[in-house]
């Protein structure tokens, strides 16, 4: 069922490098996650079968009950991108290699407790995930409350915060997404984040020229998770 993962995943990074060269960067400076939600565990397995190792989930039920069918895959490396409720964050940190969803202070101390218990000896990888349009969903801090969770995160010694991530609202045209992505850079050199998840299947290329290091992409490799 997921024969063209390997094709798909070559045409993706055709257009990453792409992207990075004209931004004067290079390709190797952005990760590609392929986002695996409602995708079965067979799916991740393609897709690492295909060469890729980052995998983006978005609910922490849905990947403990794929996680037996995919822990044994050596170097894969499981991101949460979906929002966290600061009562799953154990169940969290016990199933994914990095956390990019944290927006709360409260959800930051609950992960750095999990972190000291499940993760003992090694800082936990996190991002902030940013609110950057008033109409977008719930999940995210405003930009105006950002420093003031950045110095929480970073005042959890079980923790590393690697940089920001977001979403912005859904658009056809990939340059609406631009202001966003921009936003999202300045606000991480203001904080000396080096690392930015941002874009998606239809607007990754822009993220890239606005300095993305993370790309998530679900659609555009699996096909419409409708069909999956
Ligand atoms: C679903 C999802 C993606 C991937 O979206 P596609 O449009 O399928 O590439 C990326 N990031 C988040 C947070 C998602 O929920």
């Amino acid at each position: 069922m997921w024969e063209s993962i390997g094709q798909r995943a070559a045409e993706i990074r055709a257009r990453i490098e792409a992207a990075a060269r004209r931004a004067g960067r290079e390709p190797q400076q952005v990760t590609l996650i392929a986002v695996t939600k409602v995708l079965p565990a067979e799916a991740i397995r393609a897709a690492y079968d295909a060469g890729l190792r980052h995998f983006g989930e978005n609910y922490v039920q849905e990947f403990e009950r794929k996680l037996p069918a995919v822990a044994d895959l050596p170097g894969a490396c499981f991101h949460l991108i979906g929002h966290l409720q600061s009562n799953k964050a154990r169940r969290a940190v016990q199933a994914f290699d990095v956390i990019q969803t944290v927006d709360s202070g409260r959800l930051a101390r609950r992960l750095d407790e999990a972190a000291a218990v499940f993760k003992p000896g090694l800082r936990l990888p996190v991002m902030i995930e940013v609110k950057l349009s008033p109409e977008e969903t719930k999940s995210g801090v405003p930009a105006a409350e950002l420093g003031a969770l950045v110095e929480a995160v970073r005042a959890c010694p079980h923790l590393e915060l690697r940089g920001l991530m977001t979403m912005p609202p859904f658009s056809e045209d990939p340059e609406d997404s631009r202001p966003y992505f921009r936003k999202l850079r300045e606000l991480a050199e203001a904080f000396g984040l080096p690392e930015l998840s941002m874009g998606m299947s239809q607007d990754f290329e822009v993220a890239i020229e606005e300095g993305a290091t993370h790309v998530r992409i679900g659609t555009a490799l699996f096909g419409p998770r409708e069909a999956a």
